[in-house]
């Protein structure tokens, strides 16, 4: 290990904390309980090393983009005490390889998409717990199922077998201007509500919210957010 590895390190601790900290603020403000909002880490391009220094400093949750990442990083994350998401779009080929390493796809998007992994999980015997990502900016370089078809898509996973709709993930719109970055949070939460309030089958655990990251995760705490996801404020900007 050199200098800069072992720098790198307690910086991941101290970025951490303070990560944790505005967490905890942004609760507060919002009048919600503490721990009430989970901090996944999203560790795209970083080295499992670094990955690592973030569970040893209390990091319980990361979340993956890439498939061929989470097979990359998984065997090193499998001993310790660390739950594993997958955040980025998946594909029909590649279900098989993020099944071996996640237990919670964030990212169904398509009906197509959620019989496959309810296919796989039946012939697995296994369940698997899942978030369907609703793209509430309608910025066409978002994956995502539109909010208007997203309640019809969800209550249909969730009847699936062996799947678990946990909730609803999105990215926020990449907008200055605040108003329009929380009206797309505030619009998840709506369909999230729409959904639980339907009691369609399966749908009664679907109160998860994944949204927030480093740069928005305050306004998507004050939305109801469950779950924020951070990559920059912990590592540092991705090169
Ligand atoms: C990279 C990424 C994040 C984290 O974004 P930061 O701005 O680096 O905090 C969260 N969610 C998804 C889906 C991502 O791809």
């Amino acid at each position: 290990m050199t200098d800069d590895d072992g720098a790198r390190r307690a910086s991941i601790a101290v970025r951490l904390a303070a990560v944790r900290g505005r967490i905890a603020r942004a609760e507060e403000a919002a009048g919600r309980g503490p721990g009430s909002v989970r901090l996944l880490l999203a560790t795209k391009i970083q080295p499992v090393e670094l990955v690592r220094a973030a569970v040893a400093a209390g990091a319980d949750l990361v979340g993956e983009n890439r498939v061929q990442e989470l097979v990359a990083k998984g065997p090193d994350l499998a001993d310790r005490d660390v739950e594993v998401h997958l955040i980025g779009h998946l594909q029909a080929n590649k279900v098989n390889q993020a099944l071996r390493w996640a237990t919670c796809v964030e990212s169904v998007d398509s009906l197509a998409l959620a019989r496959r992994l309810s296919q796989r999980c039946e012939a697995a015997d296994r369940d698997l717990d899942v978030l369907v990502q609703v793209n509430v900016s309608g910025e066409t370089t978002k994956f995502g199922v539109v909010p208007g078809d997203a309640e019809a898509l969800a209550v249909v996973v969730a009847a699936l077998p062996r799947l678990r709709l946990r909730g609803f993930m999105t990215i926020g719109a990449r907008s200055t201007d605040e108003g329009v970055v929380r009206a797309g949070f505030a619009r998840l939460r709506e369909v999230r509500d729409a959904v639980v309030g339907s009691r369609a089958p399966g749908t009664a655990g679907a109160t998860g919210l994944s949204m927030g990251m480093s740069g928005d995760l305050e306004l998507a705490v004050a939305e109801g957010s469950t779950i924020v996801r951070i990559g920059t404020a912990v590592f540092g900007a991705r090169g």
